[in-house]
Formats: structure tokens, sequence, C-alpha cells
């Protein structure tokens, strides 16, 4: 069956579900609109998933898995391969699809984001062909460690960075051998309702791969839920992540969770205090809307002044406009209802005294929230320990080395933190000193894929990355043979 397909600006989207190689409808749809032109009606109507949608996809995941889970490494590896190529190939309709569905910036998609996503399949197509099982002699026992598949995977994704997201969870779990269901957030499901198109010519067999369309608390509910399922994965809210944990629980099934964070960027008196400044005004990123963004400057109290300075120049130079213009640097925020919710945190830290340094108004021509830095009256205000997910930053100084780390670890999150200094033995010590999955010195959002990535406290559970995904993914069996007992 072919399915309903929508015509965005020039590039048509598959609009239903993916199951067992088929496009399948459901009898409701969500709207979805463009940020960029939230007036102009919705972009596409797409299938909205329900209890039947998501007991259809876990029974052709399941008879995908039996297929799938079967074939050797090489094999699979070779149409991952195929896939990326494939992404690499329709680089220009995934980043226009992308930037009209939830207004990432279109010269960044095409140019970075769609090759990462490639480069998710190619390295983990790569890993699983390069693995040795590992093999040791004791105790009078030949041992050895086997990685089966698990099952059918559960993959839940957040609107911000969609197509990326995607393919770093489900690249591992494909690896593994496991079967893919894919339910992409209901503000931004077109990219991966191409990347499920694609994967219909990489040659993937039917059921491998799965999308299912809808709403969270509906279809997203159900699959968790069911117990044909071996694996879930998730990057989103801690709110949600509680829900699918008890659904996970429910099942004994193991899950991952890639949460939300409220980073530090610690500015040392010894930084190259412009490369930071640099640095912190481009916190405002995707209008912020990035979980491993440092939206908590913490600056050295004798060097306020001089880094405020140059943040200022930094910030007042950032464009904002439409995402499809290659100039633009700040893209409008994903939804009425998350600019508003921004707002909100911005308005109760007026009431609560709080000092709004720059910014703190939305745009009234276009979805944008202006740049906003806040100067909290206290560590307890409610902008610097809960995560806000726009463009708003805080600003606050420390005393001395202990007083920035002390500061950078009072959230109750932990899922990254930026440093800047000019010491490499201070880079190392607080770099050990800090609650944090990943930590960046002088840097930021580089990462070798095969690197662990994930979150302490409430940013999550598990790590993925590299064989740290695949591990997730797999049941590992350990394999014993008694000594000179068989020939
Ligand atoms: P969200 O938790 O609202 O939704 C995420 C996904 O979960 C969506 O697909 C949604 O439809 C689905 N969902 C919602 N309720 C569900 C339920 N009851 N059962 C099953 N699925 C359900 O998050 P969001 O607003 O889309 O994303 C923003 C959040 O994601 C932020 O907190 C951000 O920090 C976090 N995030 C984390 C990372 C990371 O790698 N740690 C990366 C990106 C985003």
């Amino acid at each position: 069956m072919t399915g309903r397909r929508t015509d965005i600006g020039g590039v048509t989207v598959p609009v239903d579900h993916l199951i067992g190689g088929e496009w399948v409808g459901s009898p409701d749809t969500f709207e979805t609109r463009s940020p960029l032109d939230w007036d102009a009606g919705p972009l596409a109507h797409v299938a909205r998933g329900d209890a039947d949608t998501a007991r259809a996809a876990v029974a052709a995941a399941t008879e995908g898995f039996a297929v799938w889970g079967s074939w050797g490494v090489s094999q699979r590896a070779e149409v991952m391969h195929r896939l990326a190529d494939l992404i690499d190939a329709n680089a220009e309709e995934i980043a226009l699809a992308e930037t009209l569905d939830m207004a990432f910036l279109q010269e960044s998609m095409r140019l970075r984001l769609v090759g990462r996503g490639a480069l998710n399949f190619r390295t983990y197509a790569d890993l699983i062909v390069a693995h040795e099982e590992r093999e040791w002699d004791a105790k009078n026992l030949h041992n050895w460690v086997q990685r089966m598949p698990a099952g059918p995977a559960v993959v839940i994704t957040p609107w911000n960075a969609p197509f990326m997201l995607s393919t770093w969870k489900l690249a591992p779990a494909l690896a593994a051998g496991n079967s893919v269901i894919h339910k992409p957030a209901e503000w931004s499901p077109l990219s991966a309702a191409l990347l499920a198109e694609l994967t219909l010519d990489a040659g993937f067999p039917p059921g491998a791969y799965n999308l299912v369309q809808g709403i969270g608390e509906e279809v997203g509910a159900a699959l968790v839920a069911d117990p044909g399922v071996r694996r879930i994965t998730f990057t989103g809210s801690p709110g949600t992540a509680r829900h699918i944990g008890h659904a996970a629980a429910e099942n004994i099934v193991p899950f991952t969770a890639e949460l939300g964070g409220k980073g530090p960027l610690i500015v040392f008196a010894d930084s190259d205090l412009d490369a930071a400044a640099h640095r912190a005004a481009w916190q405002f990123d995707d209008s912020g809307q990035v979980c491993l963004a440092g939206t908590r400057l913490l600056v050295d109290a004798s060097i306020r002044d001089e880094f405020m300075k140059k943040f200022d120049e930094h910030a007042d130079a950032l464009v904002l406009g439409d995402s499809r213009d290659p100039a633009t640097q700040i893209a409008p925020m994903v939804h009425p209802d998350h600019r508003d919710a921004v707002h909100g945190f911005v308005e109760r830290a007026r009431a609560n005294g709080d000092t709004i340094l720059r910014g703190g108004q939305p745009r009234a021509d276009s979805l944008h929230y202006e740049p906003t830095l806040i100067e909290p009256t206290s560590n307890d205000s409610e902008v610097v320990q809960q995560e806000i997910f726009g463009p708003v930053l805080t600003l606050q100084t420390f005393d001395d080395e202990s007083d920035a780390i002390r500061l950078a670890n009072s959230t109750a999150y932990g899922l990254s933190a930026i440093v800047f200094t000019g010491s490499r033995e201070r880079a190392e010590r607080v770099g050990r000193a800090l609650r944090a999955g990943l930590v960046w010195v002088n840097t930021f959002l580089v990462r070798d894929l095969t690197a662990p990535f994930g979150g302490c406290g409430i940013s999550g559970i598990g790590r993925e990355g590299g064989d740290h995904a695949l591990e997730f993914h797999s049941d590992l069996k350990t394999l014993m043979i008694l000594d000179d007992s068989c020939h």
C-alpha cells in the first residue's frame, strides 16, 4: 500500500504509519503546523495511532524480529550502510521537512545534522562487524559472552533535533538485531516519516522497522505497556519518563531514558574570556531548545563586568529570523504553547524579584522569544533549578573554585557541563568534581559517537553511545564448557 502523502513546500512526505513494511492509516489524524508560519494552518494531517495501532505494530515487529534478529552481522551492516547512503542522498528533503516542521535551521540540518544521522547508522554497522566476543579460560571452563538480540524495541523521541536524535537511538537498536517501533513526537513527526520511507529502499525485511505516529499519552502509552516489547528507549522529559518507567516495570522491560538538563557553563578568570563569552551567547542557539545547553552561567566574580561586556557584544550580534534564511542564527520556537511556557518562567522570575538583564518578552511578529538573561535573587530561584528549554540563561558569580563546583552541582539534573579555563590542572580537577554525564572543557557539543552519553540524577537512566547502547539492546549470555569434556 502506498499510503497517504502530503506535499510540504515541494517535498512529499508520508503521513501514515509504517507497519510490517506497509503504509497503514488510522481513523483519526492530528495536525502539525509550521512554526515558521503558524497562522497559515496545518502543514499536514498525520495518522493518529491508537491502542489497535500499537498492537498491530508490536505484532509486526515480533514477526520482523524473527527475520532481522536471525541475520548475521555483515548482512545487517550492509542494510544499515545502504540506509546511511540513502540519508545522505536525500539530505535536502530531510532538511527542508525538519525546518518546516519544527523550525530547525535549514543550513545546519543540511550541512551537519543529516550527515550526523547517516553517521549513526554507519558507526553502528561498523561496530557490530568489528565486535569480538569475550573469551577466557577460568575454573576448568572455557567461557565466552554472546550478545543476543533482545526482541522488539520501542523508540520514543522528542520534538527537538528530531531527525538526528531518532537516528542515534534507532541505529544501535537495529544493529543489535532488534526490530524497532519508532514513535516520534507529535510536534515534529515529518522527518521520521521520510526516514521510515528510506528503510523500504535500504532492504530491511518487513516488520524490522516500524513507524507509528500519534500522541504520546495515546499510542505512546499503549506501545510501552505492550508485553510483547522487550526494550524501551526514550528521550524526553522526566515527567514522561516516570510514566514509561511504570509501564516498563510492569512488564520487567529494560528501559533507558535521556532526559532534561540544566547544565552549568563555568567561566574561570584564567580562561580565554572572549571565547567563553562567545560560547555563552551561543547557548541561545536553537532558541535554547537543547537539552545539553549550558543555561546557568557561573562566572568568577572578579571578571563579571569584563565577561558581561563581551557576552553582550556577542548576544547583540545574534540574528533572529526565518530558519530557511542562511543568515538566520536563532530560529523561532517550536510551538506557541512552548513559547508561552517559557514566558511563564520569566514572568514568575520577575515576580520573584529576579533581575531580567536582557530580553524577557516574546516577539509579536513570530514565534521567537527574545534571548533572555536573568540574574536570580538566589540559587533556589525556579529559573536556576528547573529546565526551561528556551532561550533563557541565568547569571551567577562565584568566589573560588569550590564555590563554582558547589553551584554547578546544586540542581537535581546532571546531564552536561561546560568549563572555560586556561589551566589544564584545573580542567581535570573541576571536570572530575562535576556531577554530569558529559563535561566539555573550552568546547561544546563535539562527541565521538562511541563515547558514552547520558545523564546523572533526573537527567536520565543508562548510557547511550558505542557499545553501551549495543549492550542495552542485547541479552548477554555466558556460555561455559567444561574443559576436556567434548571434542
Ligand atoms: P516529552 O516527554 O513531552 O515527549 C517525548 C516523547 O514522549 C514524545 O514522542 C511524546 O509523544 C512521548 N510521550 C509523551 N507521553 C507519553 C506516554 N505517556 N507514554 C509514551 N510516550 C509518551 O518531551 P518533549 O517535550 O518532546 O522533549 C523535550 C524534553 O526532552 C526536554 O526535557 C529535553 O531536555 C529532553 N531531551 C533530552 C535529550 C537527551 O539526550 N538527554 C535530548 C533531547 C531532548
